[in-house]
């Protein structure tokens, strides 16, 4: 027997119930996108393997072992499918000269992959939007990006995300700390774990993000970033808070917050919800001042940030349940029911008469008896059916019924019908609800 084909396990099919929320979420991102001034940006999905260990750092989780990575058969050249958006962004800014004008604000959205574990908010192919402004060095930019993801939360209805800030520094405070740090942890000998071991001398910085219940003590004593940070670096996180402050959006300090990437220095913010459980960080990003150099442009300073759609979406129905759902189904204006040896083409006529006014409409296909197509009609959404059958095609008419509140039956002319449908929807003298 033939075994049906599964998609790839961690890549997930969006079915259209769940797929009409993210459309809806499309729409509020974009207009919030638009309100302060970013522009799109659409990237390749496939990027040359060596753009991801040169820009997120040859041992990072991502690029030690999460890459979709192939040789491409055809000409030998190291592929990736893209596991974030930063990296090509700035490919892209580079290659086509973007920062010649002046600064600039971009933002782009699709799907990532990453080898990871799948699990509930983990997955192999994941959607982020991501949000990009180069050229600008003060902390006004950055402390904009985190006021500006607060409204987002709003704008979708959403509670208890709460914000976490940290600053890393410039290079050289990070090469100092990291100097400290790897001296403090080689003083801890077998306390530390495996993946300590295994970090001590390729990422240190990591070690203090660890989760193991075990290393947490170790890990609070270890020396902070923040300790070793000079003035210009903490000038400018002063200058990020007081801007949060100032805009009334609360947050926590966490010394700890090192994020994944390499490129990361000074502002570094996450977004976090503890209604998803262990995958709860929503969005994250901060400033990564050294990456454009790192790949080969004339250095400029930005800053940024993603947004994971698959974790902001369950946050929505776990937050909103199925009235996330309801507010996002789109039901058609009218459904066009048809009956009869001579029906079919008006039908069809009317329809395509009727969208060209504006009008969202659903034409029966398929046949069936009246009273079948009425039951699809109702389960359509619609507030109208529109009948055509042998009579009215005779007279040049349809009736229109109500589906949704009692009203009786007319019988309109073809040629008036999409101002009559126009005015009983959407008419001033009606409050729309049919
Ligand atoms: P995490 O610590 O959860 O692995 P990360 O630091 O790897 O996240 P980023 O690379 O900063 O994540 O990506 C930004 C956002 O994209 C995350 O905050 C999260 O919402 C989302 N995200 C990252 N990896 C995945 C994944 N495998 N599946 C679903 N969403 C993801
Ligand atoms: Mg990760």
């Amino acid at each position: 027997m033939n075994q049906t084909i599964q998609a790839v396990r961690g890549m997930n099919d969006i079915l259209p119930d769940e797929a009409e929320l993210w459309e809806r979420f499309d729409e509020t991102v974009r207009a919030w996108l638009r309100a302060y001034g970013y522009r799109p940006i659409r990237l390749p999905l496939v990027e040359p393997t060596p753009l991801f260990a040169r820009a997120i750092g040859e041992v990072t989780d991502i690029v030690e072992k999460e890459m979709y990575s192939f040789v491409d058969a055809l000409n030998g050249e190291a592929l990736t499918l893209r596991p974030e958006g930063t990296a090509s962004c700035v490919r892209a800014l580079l290659q086509h000269s973007l920062l010649h004008g002046g600064p600039r604000r971009l933002w782009y959205a699709g799907p990532m992959f990453r080898h990871e574990r799948p699990q509930k908010g983990r997955y192999r192919q994941f959607h982020q939007y991501g949000v990009e402004a180069f050229g600008y060095a003060g902390p006004d930019i950055d402390a904009e990006q985190i006021v500006m993801c607060a409204r987002l939360w709003e704008e979708l209805g959403l509670g208890g995300i709460r914000l976490e800030i940290n600053s890393l520094g410039s290079p050289a405070e990070r090469q100092h700390h990291r100097a400290e740090l790897v001296a403090y942890l080689e003083r801890q000998g077998e306390a530390l774990d495996a993946d300590a071991r295994r970090r001590l001398h390729s990422n240190p910085l990591r070690i203090l993000d660890s989760k193991n219940p075990q290393m947490q003590a170790l890990v609070e004593a270890a020396p902070r970033l923040m300790d070793f940070l000079g003035e210009d670096s903490l000038a400018h996180f002063e200058g990020v808070q007081a801007l949060l402050k100032d805009a009334g959006i609360p947050y926590r300090i966490n010394p700890r917050l090192v994020r994944g990437l390499d490129y990361y220095n000074l502002t570094v913010f996450e977004w976090i919800t503890d209604r998803l459980g262990a995958q709860g960080t929503v969005c994250g990003g901060g400033r990564f001042d050294g990456l454009i150099g790192q790949l080969g442009g004339k250095p400029a300073p930005a800053c940024g940030f993603a947004m994971g759609v698959e974790r902001l979406i369950a946050l929505l129905e776990a937050e909103q349940g199925e009235a996330a759902r309801q507010a996002a189904r789109s039901a058609p204006d009218v459904y066009v029911v048809h009956q009869g040896e001579t029906t079919l083409r008006p039908a069809f006529a009317a329809a395509e008469a009727l969208r060209g006014a504006g009008l969202d409409v659903l034409l029966h296909c398929g046949g069936g008896s009246f009273k079948s197509q009425m039951r699809r009609a109702d389960a359509s959404g619609a507030p109208l059916a529109l009948i055509l059958g042998d009579d009215e095609v005779r007279e040049g008419c349809a009736s229109l019924k109500t589906l949704r509140e009692e009203r009786p039956q007319r019988r309109i002319p073809l040629e008036t019908l999409a101002d009559e449908i126009g005015n009983l929807l959407f008419g001033d003298d009606d409050d729309g609800s049919l």
